[in-house]
């Protein structure tokens, strides 16, 4: 069966945010919005978010168990444009070996595309 977005739990999840170093980037958004990013999460060079090898410094949690942001409502919007189901995310998921795992139907409440959008 092919997995729609209603199959991906970013709560249980957290692959793109545990991807690669050079993920979360900073690009269009405005100094203002930086600037409320705490510094602690920032990276040196302030080219994006602080990545601990290829985790972000803001990822709460356990991949593929339960994560959560510690900047959610401040998240670059590279973070944003990644939606569950989408080509990112799926690479994301392949990259950490979730590809295959599927939220259940007691899992955490689902992060939908448009709210992590
Ligand atoms: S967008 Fe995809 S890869 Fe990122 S946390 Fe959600 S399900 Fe995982
Ligand atoms: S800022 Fe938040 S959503 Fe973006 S990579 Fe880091 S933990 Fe993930």
């Amino acid at each position: 069966m092919t997995p729609t977005n209603h199959d991906f739990d970013c709560q249980a999840c957290g692959a793109c945010c545990s991807y690669s170093p050079e993920w979360p980037r900073f690009s269009t958004e405005v100094d203002a919005d930086l600037d409320r990013i705490p510094e602690k999460f920032v990276a040196a060079d302030l080219s994006g978010m602080r990545c601990d090898g290829a985790r972000c410094s803001a990822l709460v949690g356990y991949v593929g168990i339960a994560t959560a942001c510690a900047v959610y409502a401040l998240r670059p919007e590279v973070c944003r444009a990644c939606v569950p189901g989408g080509d990112d995310c799926l690479m994301a998921r392949r990259g950490l070996g979730l590809d295959g795992v599927v939220a259940s139907a007691s899992a955490a409440p689902t992060r939908t595309a448009s709210e992590r959008g």
